[in-house]
C-alpha cells in the first residue's frame, strides 16, 4: 500500500528531540536572520525560522534591512554577527535586492555558522565527501531524513534520480545521495528523454519548480518518490493553490511512498534548519 510521507509529523518529531538536546547540552543555541526588503514570501518564511527557534529554547533574532540596503552594509552585519558569541548560525533569506551579489555576501558569513551550508567551503566539504564537518543545506538534508525513513539504512546501491541541478537542492542532493553509496543521475533542462531515465530509479527527487511535471510514466512501480517543488497555481476563484513538481493523484497508485505538497519536504527544511543550528552551537562550544 502506498504511503503518503507525513513531513509535518517527521518535523515534529525531529524538533522535540532537537528541543530535548538542547536542554541536556545546557547552551542556548543562538540563529540570526537577515531579511532584506519586504517580499511576502520571504518575510513569511523568516518569521516561521524564528517562530521554530523559539520553540526549540534557541535565542531568535530578527534583523530587517530595508530593500535600499547596501552590499557593504549587509556584509558589516554579518561580520558582526560572524564574532558575537551567542549567534551560532547566521542565515541571510534568499533572493536579494538586485543592488545585492548574493554570492559575496554567502562568502562573508563564518563557514563554522553558515546554517544554510552554502559558504564554498561547506559546500567542498559536501563535495569532497565530508559531510560530518560540513553543514548541510537543510532542503537536500531533510529530503535524505525522509528517504531514510522510508528505506532504512539500506540506501546502498539504488539508483536515485535527481531532477533539477540547483546548487540549493539538486546538487547536494546529489552530493548526500552519492555519500549514502546510491547510482547518482542527475537530471536537468537540457537533459534528453528525462522520463525514461526517470523511469529506472528507485527514489525520485523532483525539484524543479514546474507544476506536475513528473507524471506516472515516469515513476518506476514502487519508487520512493520526494517532492521537493513549492509552486504557487492561481484558481478560477481567486485564490492560490500549492502543488509540488510531481502529479500527485496521477503519480500515488505507481510510488511505494510519496511526499505530499505542502505538509512533505517543506516542514522538514526548517526542522534541518534547527539541527544544523544546535550542530553548530555544540561545534562552537567543543562539544562535539
Ligand atoms: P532553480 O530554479 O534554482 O533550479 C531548477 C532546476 O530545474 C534547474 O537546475 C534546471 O536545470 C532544472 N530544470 C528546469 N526545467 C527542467 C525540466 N524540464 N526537466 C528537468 N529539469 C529541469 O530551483 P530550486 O531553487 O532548486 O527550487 C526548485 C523547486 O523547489 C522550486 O519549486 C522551489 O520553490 C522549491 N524549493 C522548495 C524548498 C522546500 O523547502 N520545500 C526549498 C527550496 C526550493
Amino acid at each position: 500500500c502506498v504511503r503518503v510521507i507525513d513531513g509535518r509529523a517527521a518535523a515534529d518529531y525531529l524538533l522535540v528531540s532537537i528541543g530535548h538536546r538542547v536542554q541536556q547540552a545546557g547552551l542556548t543555541p543562538g540563529l540570526a536572520v537577515i531579511l532584506v526588503g519586504s517580499d511576502p514570501a520571504s518575510s513569511v518564511y523568516v518569521r516561521n525560522k524564528g517562530r521554530c527557534a523559539q520553540a526549540c529554547g534557541f535565542l531568535s533574532r530578527q534583523y530587517d534591512l530595508p530593500e535600499t540596503t547596501a552590499e557593504s552594509e549587509l556584509i558589516e552585519l554579518i561580520e558582526r554577527l560572524n564574532v558575537d558569541p551567542d549567534i551560532h548560525g547566521i542565515l541571510v533569506q534568499l533572493p536579494l535586492p538586485r543592488q545585492i551579489d548574493p554570492h559575496r555576501v554567502i562568502q562573508a558569513i563564518e563557514p563554522a555558522k553558515d546554517v544554510d551550508g552554502f559558504h564554498y567551503r561547506n559546500v567542498g566539504l559536501l563535495a569532497a565527501g565530508n559531510p560530518g564537518e560540513a553543514l548541510v543545506p537543510c532542503t537536500p538534508l531533510g529530503c535524505l531524513h525522509l528517504i531514510r525513513q522510508q528505506l532504512g539504512d539500506s540506501l546502498s546501491g539504488r539508483h536515485a534520480v535527481v531532477i533539477g541541478r540547483s546548487n540549493i537542492v539538486g546538487k547536494p542532493m546529489a552530493n548526500l545521495l552519492l555519500q549514502a553509496d546510491c547510482t547518482v543521475t542527475v537530471l536537468h533542462s537540457r537533459s534528453q528523454d528525462p522520463e525514461k531515465l526517470c523511469r529506472q530509479a528507485d527514489i525520485v527527487v523532483a525539484a524543479v519548480g514546474i507544476p506536475g511535471l513528473v507524471k506516472s510514466s515516469w515513476i518506476k512501480p514502487g519508487a520512493v518518490v520526494i517532492d521537493v517543488g513549492i509552486n504557487r497555481l492561481e484558481q478560477a476563484d481567486g485564490t492560490a493553490r500549492l502543488v509540488g513538481d510531481v502529479d500527485f493523484d496521477d503519480v500515488y497508485p505507481v510510488a511505494s511512498a510519496i511526499t505530499p505538497v505542502p505538509g512533505g519536504v517543506g516542514p522538514m527544511t526548517i526542522a534541518m534548519l534547527m539541527q544544523n543550528t544546535l550542530e553548530s552551537a555544540m561545534r562552537l562550544n567543543g562539544k562535539r
